[in-house]
């Protein structure tokens, strides 16, 4: 299988290479040139395989024998080996039409483990086979990094560091990530923001002649290894409602911030997946909401709220689905970014927002609504919901049809949103992993946010 960049200038990349580019060298995202097509015969064959059976065939058709099958089939197993529930995404009757898929069963309690324990499998098993040493190096504003990191600790040849703002991300996701004391991981806490972080790490990308030499890897959801790991569960969900009898259409609801999951349901769509619609969950910071609604993709103003993994104003995933709705034309790709890097703003109107709206339905969830839904799923059903998953089945709620089922992606454990619980007096057990972290010691340099601090401290992880 061969990939392409989103901007037409970067192509004919193997699977392997497209995970160790990360970001495209043209600027844009990689895509495959063309996407799987799945049959109604081979979706029958899949409906009664387990989790990593069905990722084992999902994967193969992009990886495309890069990667012998029995060997494939080793990383996966093991991937999701480390999960707790023996179904990895299980999926959970709510109420009525409603449906859960719990995607927090992996070691960090978010669904970023879906695809990170694949991810850190799959670079250690490439730096074995090509005897390379693999730097990663990312920022986060808490899940990622604390579930890229227990992809990798411990493994040879492979050395990873993470940004994170100080102070500013919950307590139970710095404890995951400092908690970690095997001799591979470095965490530095930043003096400054998420955005501060991740612009750190952009400029250090940025300068080519560091990346290579320190053999720098990226691990953000613009890789498109996350993305192929994130279709698995769409599929799998869907089997899983046919299997208790479900007809009739069945939709999506996600809770969105860079529009990597979401991007892969739709990918998982545009396979063969006979699923019904995606609806985009925003919370208030919703520039992807107003894209649906409006035709309009411009940054508006930050918002902190109980929902952190989405306080995103630029979706870095955007730029794949643009690509589709351009008709797959690299140039138009290139020419829409170019101008929105100039005037800050994408529209579509016309038949092109016809097409958006066609693709995906969406709602903006606010603060009080968020807390309200947990609230009332609570008092109703017995079941606590976390703050993301909340804004993806309030929307359900606004959006999803009446008699048919929708599935709500359950995107992380409410023990990691213990703040925003508290707040409408809900008391919660934690799980035991998750308690164990409050008596361990913590691990982290403290850096002032410029290049030259995080430079330096590189230099001596990897000395
Ligand atoms: C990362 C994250 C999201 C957003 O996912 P995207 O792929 O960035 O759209 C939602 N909820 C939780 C808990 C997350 O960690």
């Amino acid at each position: 299988m061969e990939f392409i960049s989103t901007r037409g200038k970067t192509a004919g990349l193997g699977f392997i290479d497209a995970v160790l580019m990360g970001l495209a060298d043209d600027g844009g995202l990689l895509v495959p040139k063309a996407i799987p097509q799945v049959s109604g015969d081979t979706l029958a064959k899949w409906q009664q395989l387990s989790y990593p059976e069905l990722a084992l065939e999902i994967m193969s058709l992009y990886v495309d024998g890069e990667i012998p099958r029995d060997e494939l089939k080793a990383l996966i197993d093991s991937s999701y080996s480390t999960f707790r529930s023996k179904d990895v995404t299980p999926v959970r009757k709510l109420k009525d039409d409603l449906y859960v898929l719990e995607l927090f069963h992996g070691p960090t309690f978010a669904f970023k483990d879906i695809a990170l324990q694949f991810l850190g499998n799959l670079y250690s098993y490439i730096s074995r086979k090509n005897h390379s040493i693999i730097h990663i190096l990312g920022a986060t504003s808490g899940d990622t990094g604390a579930s890229a990191i227990e992809g990798v600790r411990g493994k040879e040849g492979i050395k990873i560091c993470i940004l994170h703002p100080k102070g500013k991300v919950s307590k139970v996701q710095e404890l995951q990530m400092t908690t970690v004391d095997d001799r591979n991981v470095l965490n530095l806490a930043v003096d400054g923001n998420f955005d501060d972080c991740q612009r750190i790490i952009k400029e250090l990308f940025a300068d080519v002649n560091f990346k290579n030499e320190y053999h720098l890897r990226a691990i953000n959801s613009i890789n498109f290894a996350r993305i192929l790991a994130q279709t698995v569960y769409y599929f799998y969900a869907y089997f899983e409602l046919l299997n208790h009898g479900v007809t009739g259409p069945i939709h999506f609801s996600v809770p969105t911030g860079n529009f990597g999951d979401i991007f892969a349901g739709y990918l998982a769509k545009k396979m063969g997946l006979p699923a019904g619609k995606l609806i985009l969950a925003t919370n208030e910071n919703n520039i992807l909401e107003r894209f649906v609604n409006d035709g309009l993709y411009q940054p508006g103003e930050f918002h902190m709220t109980y929902s952190p993994s989405m306080d995103i104003q630029v979706a870095s995933n955007f730029e794949r689905y643009l690509y589709y709705l351009l008709g797959e034309d690299g140039a138009a790709v290139s020419a829409r970014m170019e101008a929105f890097r100039a005037e800050g703003r994408i529209t579509v109107e016309g038949d092109l927002l016809a097409q958006v709206q066609q693709d995906f339905a969406a709602a903006s969830v606010e603060n009080d609504d968020c807390l309200a839904t947990i609230g009332q799923v609570h008092d109703d059903e017995g079941y606590l919901l976390d703050p993301h998953t909340a804004c993806g089945v309030a929307a359900a709620g606004q959006l999803g049809a009446r008699g048919e089922a929708t599935v709500a992606l359950a995107t992380a454990h409410p023990a990691k949103f213990n703040e925003a619980i508290e707040l409408i007096q809900i008391e919660q057990t934690f799980p035991t992993q998750i308690q164990a972290l409050f008596d361990k010691t913590q691990h982290q340099k403290q850096v002032s946010g410029t290049n030259e601090a995080v430079k330096a401290e590189l230099l001596q992880f990897y000395s």
